[in-house]
């Protein structure tokens, strides 16, 4: 039998299949799905291979397969090459996401049991590496080995590096001397939940809400058929309490659930729920802090149908589950569900696939639904909305207020906080509660405002804020390019008061210690979260030690629950309309109404304090109502106007190069390309004129990109498909090509 092998490598020329010999001892174990290792070229280790067809006979002259590690099933080979062409890559880059973590027996004695631990983390972007393979730079077969094996797998030790890659630790120092690894020390925590007693909770009963949309998705697991549900549900309204007697009812019926929450919150709080009512042996937990032996553990469970609960963050998606019985997506609108590295996918389209094969539901939860998820559901678009308008603990949600800066400065109040906050903290303070002050801060770039009006410059084509870009002192707009001189003197009011706004946690800790000088604080932001010092760390001292005030990005919105926060102030809401990016309103409601879920949260009542400089903003006006339809209202309306999602989908095609003159040839050429073949349809899609990407230089590469405005049809996947073959049967060495669709950011 001849096996159609696909090769491990991210090199686009490697993404066809060779054809290999079955050696007669390998046929019974050989299946659609294998992971074998391989001769291949005239290199002398053998090489990683997928198979992913078996057939009679082949023209060619071929080798044998040498070794079979690992197998897949033939349903994940077929997902993975429907995500290959969905999201434009390599049919290797998905099955790596399928793959067993570490497929050698690994050691159990090695786990590691020290208090700390010396972990290996990449030190330059993945993209970047990938390219320094492929144009040669890095040539070692053992040096690419380790490189590959980390980035699936950053922070892993050197003894999990030699063991699983079969390299000794001297090539990972020569990788660490040229600047390609860095050694992170990090503290080990033992598995928090190793030695507690969870009691165990059985199951509430529901309200008349939560049942109804119990029923309705019960149903679906009953008769064993495909939907998809939205569980729009505001904060606090019992939505994980829906999802535990959902789960309960799967497993009754001798089926499997996939829960995926945000990375953030896979905190030990969110898991304790999940055993609480199910017990530790049935759940396998998925997350970024295991160590690879762990993963390799959990994945194992899985595989041989010990777990019956799988929970993870995006990539859990990709579990082997056996007999799965229903998908459970919670904040479903949160950005971490699309993937920002290759492949480019969104764990939902994934989810809605699977679910659809396997003829099960598919619930998405969210107090602040995606504009997409919700227009869908109420357009009948395929998905069923479910409604829990009120807390199912009768808490009652926070007061809400908003405080207009301009107002404050008006007042002569220069501080970062406003007269109000400031007396809200001091009262909080005295009574022993606790506060969240917030700095929405998101993203990159800095923008500019008019600190008398609240003005922001925004591009006249896209409705979005122009980003200053400081080395050419000028405005852009990151969709189209346009440009526009340095304001200095307001053009709505004539003021001179116009700011450059960055940063400032740390100034508003600074504030704080001098305001109130006996006040504790933490602060939560990416200077303090780091490889070593994880959020959930900070958020436990926050609680446990009692702290007054804990300052942070948005880090601290996600779902946690802190019984004596009763107050959240939110600095600057404008941080997060302003940014370059047609979501910038949708964001900003997102982050304001989970912001203000964590005030008050059980029998204490909440308070939050919204300062913005647009308090007239329908975003920051309808948080402040808690009125998610009010919102979706006004913000379908623009997008429709605009031409944004749902509308449309935003098809980003990215080009680097390390050449100016190259990239400039390459991205009219491949522009042209692409006018010629859409042709006929130029009336749905509006393709942008080829232009420097936002950060428009990494590294000495060169970005420039094309933006589509469309619907990314079949059609329109197999124009690009199909131009991209050629482009890369060229073998344009130097010029890096990516598409990259609905992306988190556009830079
Ligand atoms: P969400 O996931 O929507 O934020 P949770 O499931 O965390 O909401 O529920 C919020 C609180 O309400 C929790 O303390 C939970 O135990 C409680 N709760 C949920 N459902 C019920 C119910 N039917 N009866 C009483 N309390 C409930
Ligand atoms: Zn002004
Ligand atoms: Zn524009």
């Amino acid at each position: 039998m001849i096996a159609e092998i696909i090769i491990n490598r991210t090199a686009k020329k490697l993404n066809r299949t060779f054809d290999y010999n079955i050696p007669k001892e390998l046929e019974p174990y050989i299946i659609i799905g294998s992971k074998v290792l391989i001769p291949f070229g005239s290199q002398k280790k053998l090489e990683e291979g997928f198979v992913v067809g078996i057939k009679e006979k082949t023209e060619f002259q071929v080798k044998d397969i040498a070794k079979i590690e690992d197998n897949l099933t033939d349903k994940q080979i077929e997902l993975a090459k429907w995500m290959a062409k969905k999201y434009f890559c390599n049919i290797s880059d998905c099955i790596k996401l399928m793959q067993t973590p570490g497929t050698r027996t690994k050691n159990k004695e090695k786990r590691i049991q020290d208090k700390k631990i010396n972990t290996i983390f990449l030190k330059k972007s993945v993209e970047e590496i990938d390219f320094e393979i492929e144009c040669g730079k890095i040539k070692s077969e053992n040096q690419i080995k380790i490189i590959n094996f980390i980035k699936d797998n950053e922070g892993v030790t050197i003894p999990e590096i030699e063991i699983f890659t079969n390299c000794s630790r001297a090539i990972v120092n020569t990788l660490i001397k040229n600047g390609y690894l860095e050694v992170v020390e990090k503290k080990i925590e033992r598995d928090p939940l190793a030695n507690k007693k969870i009691e165990k909770t059985s199951k509430l009963n529901l309200t008349e809400e939560q049942k109804i949309a119990y029923n309705k998705i019960e149903q679906a697991i009953e008769n064993r058929k495909y939907e998809s549900f939205l569980l729009y549900g505001v904060t606090g309204s019992g939505k994980t309490e829906v999802y535990l007697q959902l789960i309960e009812k799967t497993l009754e019926k001798n089926r499997k659930a996939i829960v995926l929450v945000p990375e953030i919150s896979l905190t030990p709080q969110m898991i304790e729920r999940f055993i609480a009512r199910f017990g530790k042996e049935e759940i396998a937990v998925i997350h970024s802090k295991l160590s690879i032996g762990e993963r390799h553990d959990e994945w194992n469970k899985i595989k041989e149908g010990e777990a019956k609960i799988i929970i993870g963050a995006r990539s859990a998606i990709f579990a082997p589950v056996k007999d799965l019985g229903i998908i459970i997506i919670d904040e479903e609108h949160d950005s971490s569900y699309k993937s920002e590295a290759t492949p480019k996918y969104q764990a939902k389209d994934i989810a809605t696939k699977i679910a659809k094969e396997e003829e099960i539901p598919l619930v998405l939860g969210s107090a602040t639904p995606d504009m997409t998820t919700y227009y869908n559901a109420i357009n009948n678009n395929g998905i069923t909305l479910l409604k829990l308008t009120k807390r199912a603990n009768k808490s009652s949600l926070p007061k809400v207020g908003i405080i207009d800066l301009k107002q404050e400065l008006a007042n002569g109040n220069h501080s970062m906080l406003s007269q109000e906050l400031y007396q809200s903290i001091e009262e909080n303070l005295k009574n022993k509660y606790q506060t969240i002050l917030f700095l929405n801060r998101r993203g990159y770039s800095t923008f500019i405002m008019c600190r008398e009006c609240g003005y922001t410059v925004k591009c006249k084509n896209c409705n979005i804020s122009m980003t200053y870009h400081s080395y050419e002192n000028k405005l852009k707009c990151h969709y189209c390019g346009y440009e526009e001189p340095l304001v200095t003197i307001c053009p709505e009011c004539g003021s001179k008061k116009i700011r450059y706004f960055g940063t400032g946690t740390q100034k508003l800790e600074q504030e704080i210690h001098k305001e109130f000088p006996n006040a504790s604080t933490i602060r939560m932001d990416v200077d303090t979260v780091t490889k070593k010092n994880s959020h959930e760390e900070i958020l436990n001292k926050f609680r446990n030690e009692n702290i007054d005030i804990l300052i942070g990005t948005q880090m601290v919105v996600k779902g946690h629950h802190f019984p004596k926060v009763t107050l959240v102030g939110v600095i600057a809401a404008d941080s997060s309309l302003n940014i370059d990016d047609y979501r910038a309103n949708e964001r900003t409601f997102q982050i304001l109404t989970q912001v203000s879920g964590r005030a008050g949260r059980e029998n204490l009542p909440g308070k939050v304090i919204i300062q913005s400089y647009n308090p007239e903003n329908y975003s920051i006006q309808t948080a402040q109502r808690q009125s998610y339809e009010d919102f979706y209202d006004i913000e379908i309306e623009l997008r429709k106007q605009l031409k944004y999602p749902p509308f449309c989908d935003i098809i980003v095609i990215g080009f680097s190069s390390g050449k100016e003159e190259d990239i400039k040839k390459q991205t009219s050429e491949f522009y042209k390309e692409l006018l010629e073949n859409t042709k006929n349809q130029l009336n749905n899609l509006k393709i942008s004129l080829p232009a420097p990407s936002p950060i428009d230089k990494i590294q000495n590469r060169y970005r420039w990109r094309i933006i589509i405005k469309g619907n990314m049809t079949e059609e329109l996947n197999n124009i690009l498909n199909n131009i991209l073959k050629k482009w890369y049967d060229k073998n344009i060495k130097d010029t890096k090509i990516t598409i990259d669709v609905n992306p988190n950011n556009m830079i």
